[in-house]
């Protein structure tokens, strides 16, 4: 037997690497983590030592558990239904009949100690149910509303009601394959990676590949599965990538090698650590003769405080090459390896609930959701409730582009049949039939534009309050795209466009075609409609026409948000500068009665405008700035006389002209601003 690493023994043994490191330290060996090396003769020894144990317990074990606690039920005699938020111990007495501080003292004097409020766990709650002659039955029903009284959040219930099954289940939760979100520099290679995976691990086993992206996949590697979560490529999109975090149960750290770490390794790192998820990193590009690896280790050393394990920390760090493909089974292994460690767990046997990673109006199937299954199996047919918008599901699209009937925790997939497109930040919830999903929706709905309405009618004073402000001027967007990520983005990459003058405000924003209360919005508040990848109703269209609404529809980020530069600059002040476009000498004052001095010009070059800004000067130094009151050729008033012509000048305000002043002659003119 060759010496191991421990989790390769783990692996030999068939049992979990964390329960391994365990027993290894109750057996009093000095072992560090998972990657430390066993030495051979310890190796054959724990070998022989567990096999032998395995046999021991088999022997001993005669009548599997199962059976046999079934035979004790069946002695009991009375059956008795409970949902799940019926595990309070108070709810529980009341539901078996027997008064709280009996069950309490009667625990009590078996060394268990109880609160009234305490939640049971089945186990708990299947002991007290037969110490009183019950044999408990669980009810494995969804969130239903409805029969009772409604209270004032069904929504909040319904959440609850699926933290109490996990709390209730809690010895049932399984292990469900890790959900893995790429991260790292722009060009670092997130996209070759995610792409040599799939390419790989897909398209090898199946025929036919992939026909269609629905956000994440999932790969096989050593008979263990993997869900990738596709990050969109786009810059704009940090804010898609923070919600993949919360998504997320392991982030794969992508640092290429020849580059190093770079502002957003550190951002994607930040983002991780806030969401508490553990980072794999994989120091990418190693096939590269100027690849550093050694040089990026120590980088994530001192950038991000990240020691990789073959330097004493416990940062698992894999060397790859997402072009040739070199080190990724290694990456595989070591993500598996850290989903064993982390114990990602899911209960699986309630009613589904998802994490939106994606929604969408489609052209050809309506508003649908791409979403990882989180606890449950998610079925067609099923009920479903996310925020205010509800469905029942119509179809089921794997990440193979398949048609298929049913869900399992972490597995990606497509959901068509929402009534409307659900928003990425609410999860999804299956509940018992048509009804609670309209009811719950429905209650939050009006809920939502209650708050809107009343958000509404202070922005409205804010606004007046602002038309106060004179010189301050707004664009007002009403802001439609197609998904709710590129929502968010687009958001952002407006209110990047600042200026001190404008300010650009979105005032509505949401998914799906524009409609005609879009441009109702942006007609009472005097703003235009910006739409990112949606179609314009036609009827909306019309309304605009009527309303004067300006529409404006883009494909491409980059397009819209160079329009929007220009449509502001058009809004900002024009700069207004001096051009000289003349000069002269006075020859001659004239003192005129009752009408003051009026000079007598040479003009020199150019030509003097009536509207002019005149600039005096004395012996070359300048005196002062002033207008014309009059311009006279001969005793006639014109407004422009041309050189070497001469003409007279009343200033408007200069009585102390002289002659031999030099006289310079400025026209204001205004020049378009830039952003
Ligand atoms: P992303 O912006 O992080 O998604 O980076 P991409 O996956 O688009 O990769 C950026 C560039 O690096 C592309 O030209 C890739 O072909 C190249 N690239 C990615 N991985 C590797 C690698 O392992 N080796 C080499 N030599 N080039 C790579």
């Amino acid at each position: 037997m060759p010496r191991l690493r421990v989790y390769e023994l783990a692996k030999k043994l068939n049992m979990p690497t964390k329960e391994l490191l365990q027993e290894l330290e109750e057996l009093g060996l000095d072992v560090k983590n998972h990657m430390s090396y066993i030495d051979e003769e310890t190796v054959s020894l724990i070998l022989e030592i567990f096999e032998e144990e395995e046999t021991s317990v088999r022997a001993k074990m005669g009548k599997p558990k199962k059976e046999k606690e079934k035979e004790e039920e069946e002695e009991l005699s009375q059956e008795v239904f409970v949902n799940p938020e019926e595990m309070q111990l108070n709810t529980f007495a009341v539901k078996i009949g027997v008064p709280l501080n009996k069950i309490i003292q009667d625990m009590f004097s078996k060394g268990v100690a109880l609160k009234p409020m305490q939640q049971l766990d089945e186990k708990l709650a299947k002991e007290i149910a037969r110490m009183y002659g019950y044999r408990l039955k669980f009810q494995q029903q969804s969130f239903q509303t409805g029969q009772e009284e409604l209270t004032e959040n069904e929504l909040e219930k319904l959440e609850r009601y699926f933290e109490t099954l996990y709390t209730v289940h809690r010895n049932e939760l399984v292990i469900r394959p890790p959900v893995v979100t790429v991260m790292g520099h722009v060009d670092h290679g997130k996209t070759t990676l995610l792409d040599k995976i799939r390419k790989t691990r897909i398209a090898e086993q199946e025929i036919g590949g992939i026909t269609q992206s629905i956000g994440a996949y999932q790969v096989t590697h050593n008979g263990k599965k993997i869900t990738f979560i596709d990050t969109p490529g786009h810059e704009l999109f940090t804010e898609m990538r923070a919600k993949g975090v919360q998504a997320t149960d392991i982030v794969v750290l992508v640092v290429a090698a020849d580059d190093g770490v770079m502002p957003q390794t550190i951002e994607a790192y930040n983002h991780a650590k806030t969401a508490n998820v553990p980072v794999i990193v994989a120091i990418n590009k190693i096939d590269k003769p100027n690849a550093n690896v050694e040089l990026t280790k120590r980088q994530l050393v001192d950038k991000l405080n990240l020691v990789p394990e073959d330097w004493g920390g416990d940062t698992i760090v894999v060397p790859i090459s997402a072009r040739t493909g070199v080190g990724i089974d290694e990456l595989l292994e070591m993500i598996l390896l850290l989903s064993e460690m982390k114990e990602i767990k899911c209960y699986p046997k309630g009613p589904a609930r998802c994490v939106i990673i994606e929604s969408k109006l489609d052209r050809a199937l309506g508003p649908v959701a791409n979403v990882i299954v989180k606890d449950g199996i998610l079925r067609i047919g099923d009920y479903l409730v996310s925020g205010p918008a509800y469905c029942k599901v119509r179809t089921l699209i794997d990440d193979k582009g398949r048609s298929i009937k049913s869900a399992e925790p972490s597995q990606p997939v497509m959901i068509v049949g929402f009534e409307e497109v659900p928003d990425i930040r609410y999860m999804v919830y299956a509940v018992q039939d048509l009804e609670t999903a309209r009811i719950v929706t429905q209650q939050l709905k009006e809920r939502l534009d209650r708050d809107r309405a009343a958000k509404r009618k202070v922005r409205l004073e804010e606004l007046l309050k602002m038309m106060e402000e004179s010189d301050k001027k707004e664009l007002n967007i009403v802001l439609k795209t197609d998904t709710f990520g590129s929502l968010s983005a687009v958001q952002n990459a407006i209110n990047s466009i600042k200026s001190e003058e404008i300010e650009v405000k979105v005032v509505h924003s949401s998914v799906g075609t524009i409609n005609n209360s879009d441009v109702m919005l942006a007609s009472a508040s005097n703003g235009i409609i910006i739409g990112f990848r949606v179609k314009v109703d036609p009827q909306a269209r019309k309304a605009a026409e009527n309303e004067g609404v300006q529409i404006k529809t883009y494909e491409i980020i980059y397009d819209l948000l160079d329009n929007l530069k220009l449509a502001l600059e058009g809004m900002l002040k024009p700069q207004v500068v001096e051009e000289l476009i003349g000069r002269g000498e006075i020859k001659k004052v004239f003192e005129i009665k009752k009408v003051g001095k009026i000079a007598g010009v040479q003009l020199l070059d150019g030509f003097v405008d009536k509207n002019c800004v005149v600039k005096i000067y004395r012996n070359g130094n300048f005196v002062s700035n002033d207008e014309i009151e009059s311009l006279k050729h001969y005793k006639q008033d014109v407004d422009r006389v041309d050189a070497p012509q001469e003409c007279g000048i009343k200033l408007k305000t200069n009585l102390e002209i002289k002659e031999g002043d030099e006289l310079e002659f400025y026209q204001k003119v205004q020049i378009q601003r830039k952003l």
